[in-house]
């Protein structure tokens, strides 16, 4: 599908991502934004999303994002990107309830496809990508590009995990042409930590248990803990891919306290285990090998839980 053709006739387009939103749905909304506003100057174009991480401040257009309010507008069309289930849209919902035509763009292999035009590649390595395709290169600006190259780097881990394939790579070459800041952006939204950031991943890491004989790693932050080191939940982001690099981990399980007996989970896994299959069977969702959900339950009952269906999984693996 070529995003131009469905843009023909169009006069107001909403763009949003999913709740908490990561490198990938800032990037993915950014350079989308830029496409129809550098290509289609008669398009009324508007980014509906949580409030991103400051980092994300040195892509131009950040400043233009708003949070979904009281103003109802009845857009002819509303794009949802990287955002795997109708209840992630957050506030935005509202906008694609009265829309006049929906599309989702995504790569989540847990999205059943809640638009009424659905461009899902779960083998993408993120939706920049699947993004990049739908676009005609030669109108890509670089301010476009910086933010797609953005989302492409940070869903790949700077080009690092298993989901980075051939054409991840010609994609950001691509991009890379427009003559974009790569290092700057890598250096400014991927690797820079703040020192309460590194504060809290050190305790993470220090209070992390190894379970399932080595193969697993998990570790937890409550509440009482980000009021303490002044943190909120975006400040946790990277710590359990660093838990993830344990040797001879598998899988790892961050969670953080969310409410009272309620815990958001984060699940990584290295080479075999669906991790997928574990969030979706509670309720959440992601990729084969990053994937989320929001469970209830004391930290010992969830991790019990969790553990039950890895546990699983790596004995069928062993048994074949
Ligand atoms: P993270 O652990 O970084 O929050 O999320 C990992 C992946 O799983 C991301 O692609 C994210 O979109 C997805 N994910 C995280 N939490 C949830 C959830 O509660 N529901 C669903 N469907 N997907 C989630
Ligand atoms: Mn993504």
């Amino acid at each position: 599908m070529q995003f131009d053709k469905e843009l023909q006739g169009i006069r107001t387009v909403a763009i949003a991502g999913h709740i908490r939103p990561d490198g990938d749905s800032v990037g993915a909304c950014i350079g989308l934004w830029h496409y129809i506003r550098d290509n289609f100057p008669q398009i009324q174009a508007d980014m509906w999303l949580e409030k991103p991480d400051e980092k994300f401040s040195v892509l131009s257009g950040y400043e233009r994002i708003s949070q979904a309010g009281a103003k109802k507008e009845a857009y002819d069309l509303f794009v949802a990107v990287d955002c795997a289930s109708y209840d992630r849209l957050g506030d935005a919902a509202a906008y694609f309830d009265c829309a006049g035509k929906t599309i989702c763009v995504d790569h989540h292999i847990s999205n059943e496809g809640y638009a009424g035009i659905n461009v899902i590649d779960a083998d993408a390595s993120s939706t920049c990508e699947v993004l990049c395709r739908m676009m005609d290169p030669e109108k890509i600006s670089s301010e476009a590009a910086t933010a797609l190259y953005t989302g492409i780097a940070h869903d790949t881990g700077v080009f690092q995990y298993s989901c980075t394939s051939p054409d991840t790579m010609r994609m950001a070459a691509m991009l890379m042409e427009k003559g974009i800041p790569c290092s700057h952006i890598l250096e400014e939204t991927f690797y820079k930590k703040t020192y309460r950031q590194n504060q809290i991943l050190g305790k993470a890491l220090l209070e992390s248990m190894r379970i399932l004989d080595g193969r697993g790693i998990v570790s937890v932050v409550r509440r009482k803990e980000l009021a303490f080191f002044g943190v909120t939940p975006v400040d946790l982001d990277g710590i359990v891919s660093q838990l993830k690099m344990t040797e001879g981990v598998e899988v790892a399980i961050f969670l953080y306290e969310t409410d009272n007996l309620e815990y958001k989970v984060s699940l990584r896994s290295k080479d075999t285990v669906d991790v997928n299959e574990v969030a979706s069977y509670f309720g959440g969702g992601g990729h084969v090998r990053a994937a989320g959900v929001t469970m209830k339950g004391t930290f010992h009952d969830i991790v019990n839980n969790l553990t039950l269906h890895i546990e699983h999984q790596l004995m069928e693996q062993k048994e074949q």
